[in-house]
């Protein structure tokens, strides 16, 4: 209702309305002069509305709009069209115009359409539009970067190392998040910080315009961006690997920036004048100011951080950087946690292989060892039935060659009968030794001790036979758990046999040391030594180079000391003669 009563008139009402509406309007009359403006049209515009009116509004648009001409040519009816707008002050405003021409007067029943003699302009500015929708773009464009990252990082079998080096190239490069360098820290829970694993980006100007022009050669999928970085960028990340290999924090240390990023779960942009703890550390590992820090996290935990920053290029990070980075850096996470979950998994499944594979092992060894027990118990049986009449044709033989004449040939018969008996009769016995289960009556006994009475029962012996004995204990009052008589019957062992290697005479040294774990006792002979390749088969039953021998001495040898948990060894020795020896372990408290 126009207030009549306050006698304005009514054009006059109408035209402070026009100006006072909050949009941007032009009245622009037919030939293209304004003939009323709104204030918001003159606050874009940059004018008053005196300097507007009664001007060619063709002046301040770029095309120009074609006013006048468009009621016969009827061109933008209606319509949106874009223009630069030329304001009375500072540069060019893009903005968007929507014309809707219309007729003043009142010649009812003419043809409207044609007859338009005004045209009313909104003007919008689109500035914040274009800002938006450049925006949107970019968006939408990382958006499909991310999903293209997420289907090559999970769709792939890529290695932990791949993975880290993909996350690190999708945050530099051209179609990815554009920083300049990105550095990957990871958590190591077993030492409570969090280090510098990986990094990429140029270390100067030179090799960045290098790195830029390369990337922007790349092709768009993950894969050959992967394959092209390597080729051609990676020989110069040398720079920022030395750096990031500095990089460590403290997880316990919660005021840090990288930890409190962690913590918080929230990327954190760092600008010149932001001063928190840990970010003085930061800046001087990467030699500027600004940058951006990402945590890598999971549901199930913190993997660690990303940092990344423009350090060449010195560009600003925005809003969308940062919030680009983040979301990046938890598809990133979920990859990295897949890649370990699908190691660890390999590594168990090679475990499981491996433990299998031992466990058939194991129940080979086992239906062995039982036949081996079977065999066991019938050779024992055997030999113990061999005895007696061996004893018997011995006995004979024996009386034989004491009664028959020396000239008599069977004198020699019975004389061959007698040694061939007498070799059963060791091998029968060595046998039974060996087959016959072991008592294992153990007793902490000092080792020197035990080895100096061993050697005086044999020291004459070993003396008459022309052979000089030494004794060079070291074991400084070691001791042992073991079955002293058993252990004796080692060293009597060796000692024989280094006797019968020496029949010429020589000497026996016999040794004692401390050894990691245990006490080693060692029979050096100055005799023939081993020959090559034997040391294996001395220890095997039945092997001898004697012709009385049983080849079962050393084979008792071993399993004795096995029983005590020991190992023995053979070796030549660099003067002369063979060192047979066996190591016992120390009891587990001392
Ligand atoms: P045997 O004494 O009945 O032959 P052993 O098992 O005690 O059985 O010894 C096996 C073989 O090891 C001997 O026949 C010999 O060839 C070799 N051997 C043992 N001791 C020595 C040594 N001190 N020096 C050289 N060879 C040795």
């Amino acid at each position: 209702m126009i207030d009549e009563g306050a006698g304005r008139p009514e054009a006059e009402i109408l035209s402070a309305a026009f100006y006072q509406s909050p949009l941007p309007l032009i009245v622009v009359a037919d030939g293209g002069t304004v003939s009323a403006v709104s204030h918001e049209a003159c606050a874009l515009m940059g004018l008053s509305r005196e300097e507007l009116l009664g001007r060619s509004v063709n002046g301040y648009f770029l095309p120009q709009l074609p006013i006048g001409r468009c009621f016969e040519l009827k061109e933008c009816l209606d319509q949106r069209c874009r223009r630069e707008m030329l304001p009375g002050r500072g540069d060019p405003i893009p903005v968007e115009i929507l014309c809707r021409p219309f007729r003043v007067g009142s010649d009812e029943g003419e043809d409207l359409e044609t007859e338009y003699n005004h045209c009313l302009l909104y003007i919008s500015d689109t500035r914040k539009r274009d800002y938006e929708d450049e925006l949107r773009a970019a968006r939408v464009a990382k958006l499909s970067l991310l999903n293209q990252v997420s289907e090559a990082l999970y769709g792939a079998n890529l290695t932990l190392d791949q993975v880290l080096e993909a996350v690190l190239i999708c945050i530099t490069a051209g179609q990815g998040l554009r920083f300049n360098r990105a550095f990957l820290l990871l958590v190591d829970e077993e030492v409570g910080v969090m280090r510098g694993e990986i990094a990429i980006g140029p270390s100067d100007q030179d090799e960045a315009g290098r790195i830029w022009t390369d990337l922007s050669h790349q092709p768009e999928d993950l894969f050959s961006m992967m394959t092209s970085y390597d080729q051609s960028i990676k020989q110069t990340d040398a720079a920022v690997n030395a750096i990031v290999k500095t990089m460590s924090v403290s997880l316990s240390d919660h005021d840090n920036v990288l930890v409190r990023s962690m913590e918080e779960r929230q990327a954190i942009r760092i600008t010149p004048d932001m001063d928190l703890p840990g970010v003085a550390a930061i800046r001087q590992w990467l030699g500027c100011d600004c940058f951006a820090v990402a945590p890598l996290m999971t549901r199930s935990g913190i993997l660690g951080a990303i940092i990344a920053d423009n350090a060449i290029s010195g560009q600003r990070i925005t809003d969308l950087d940062l919030e680009f980075l983040q979301l990046f850096a938890n598809q990133s996470a979920s990859a990295i946690e897949n890649s370990r979950l699908y190691t660890e998994l390999e590594r168990r499944l090679i475990d499981l292989r491996q433990a299998h594979q031992k466990q058939r092992e194991h129940q080979e060894t086992l239906l062995r060892m039982e036949r081996l027990s079977v065999m066991g118990e019938t050779s024992a049986i055997v030999a113990h039935e061999l005895r007696n009449p061996l004893v018997a044709i011995g006995g004979f033989a024996r009386a034989l060659v004491r009664n028959l004449d020396q000239d008599d040939p069977n004198h020699r018969y019975a004389g061959i009968i007698t040694e061939e008996v007498s070799r059963m009769e060791t091998i029968i016995h060595d046998l039974l030794d060996f087959i016959r289960p072991q008592k294992l009556q153990r007793k902490v006994v000092v080792v020197d001790d035990l080895v100096t009475a061993t050697v005086e029962r044999f020291g004459g012996e070993i003396q008459a036979k022309g052979i000089e004995l030494a004794l060079d204990l070291q074991a400084g009052g070691a001791k042992v758990s073991c079955n002293p008589i058993e252990i004796q019957q080692v060293l009597q062992n060796f000692l024989v046999n280094a006797m019968q290697v020496m029949p010429e005479g020589g000497s026996i040294e016999v040794r004692t040391r401390q050894v990691t774990g245990g006490v080693q006792v060692e029979v050096c002979d100055t005799g023939p030594g081993i020959a090559e390749n034997m040391s294996d088969k001395l220890f095997a039953p039945f092997f001898t180079t004697k012709p009385t021998g049983s080849g079962l001495g050393l084979t008792i040898c071993q399993q004795i000391i096995k029983s005590h948990g020991g190992v023995v060894g053979v070796r030549n020795r660099t003067e002369k003669g063979a060192g047979f020896s066996f190591i016992l372990p120390l009891p587990k408290d001392s």
